[in-house]
């Protein structure tokens, strides 16, 4: 036996379907490995009977351990949560759905045992993943590498390994509406990755819906990069230039009296909509960054735990 301590972190929101096969499938890996493991399940307000069945897996495994939210929280509070409040060695993140095959975490392992301190999954293919789905990922993915100063990799989730020292790092960052693997690569570190093929979801549907997607995705954008902010000053310095140009133009016509001023009305309510707008707009942009700011001042907290349920061995013994 390895004295090293693996912690598997499991964010899982309504997942009643998929819940016992995803512990039976971590089960195997982690029992495969020759290390000392923790499978760490964050329930995120779940209404279903996902609590209940963990609790029946705890009751007959000390591995596993549950942190129970309040309410949701969603996805990435989830996964924060359960590194906050994991002990192994390195921490491994994997979805509850059995979409990331727990098997490449062999390959993971592999990687850290070789000195990397963040192993991410870069997904290779995706299986049974609407065309919708795969256009906007794609998009929003490369969006986001020209925006960001932080170089993410492309193609790539939360699925990933990471080091205790890089642990030790996040959970000093009490950032809200955090953008995981963002941050995970800002924090730095040595890292590579391994590549998978993504499958479908076992069972059940996809917690994410548009809302939740483009909330996801605008964390992603505005809390690593004030790029949008510097692009509304170029906008600006171009209207300009424009507004001077029509200037010009217009007092030109009005002293030689061409017909256009008589025939004004389409490119003065050209003008109108056009820059009502691109300064809705600007302002819409400005006003995410305030949200923000806003958000992180009121410094509450991330997310609320109602318990944290485990059943050691000694205590398992004495119920029987
Ligand atoms: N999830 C969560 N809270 C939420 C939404 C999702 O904890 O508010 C979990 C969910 O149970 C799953 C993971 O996050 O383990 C990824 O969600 P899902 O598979 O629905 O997303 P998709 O793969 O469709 O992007
Ligand atoms: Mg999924």
């Amino acid at each position: 036996m390895n004295d090293k301590c693996i912690s598997v972190v499991i964010p899982a929101y309504n997942e009643e379907e998929v819940i016992r096969q995803c512990y039976d499938s971590l089960t195997d890996v982690m029992i495969d490995t020759s290390y000392d493991y923790e499978l760490v399940f964050v329930n995120d307000g779940s209404k279903d009977r996902t609590l209940g069945i963990l609790d029946e897996l705890a009751r007959l495994d000390e591995h596993v351990r549950i942190v129970n939210f309040a309410r949701n929280f969603g996805h990435q509070a989830a996964v924060t949560a359960g590194i906050n409040s994991s002990r192994g060695d390195c921490v491994v993140i994997i979805d509850a759905d059995l979409q990331d095959p727990p098997e490449v975490i062999h390959q993971m392992l592999e990687k850290w045992e070789e000195g990397y301190e963040v192993v991410y999954g870069k997904r290779r293919k995706r299986k049974g993943e609407t065309l919708f789905k795969l256009a906007s990922a794609a998009l929003f993915y490369r969006f986001l590498q020209r925006m960001s100063d932080t170089d993410i990799p492309r193609d790539t989730g939360d699925f990933r390994l990471i080091d205790r020292k890089v642990v030790h790092v996040f959970n000093r960052m009490t950032e809200r509406n955090k953008f995981i693997r963002g941050i995970v690569s800002w924090i730095g570190f040595n890292q590579t990755y391994v590549e998978y093929d993504r499958n479908e979801r076992m069972a059940g549907t996809t917690k994410y819906p548009l809302r939740k997607m483009l909330a996801f995705a605008s964390d992603g954008i505005f809390s690593f990069s004030s790029k949008p902010l510097k692009l509304i000053t170029r906008m600006g310095m171009l209207t300009v230039l424009l507004a001077l140009v029509v200037l010009v133009y217009s007092l030109c016509a009005k002293l030689f009296d061409l017909p256009e001023v008589e025939r004004g009305w389409t490119s003065i309510m050209m003008a109108i909509t056009l820059f009502s707008g691109v300064q809705m707009l600007s302002l819409g942009v400005m006003g995410e960054y305030i949200a923000r700011i806003y958000d992180e001042s009121k410094n509450r907290p991330q997310y609320i735990v109602r318990e944290t349920v485990h059943y050691p061995r000694e205590e398992m013994q004495s119920n029987e």
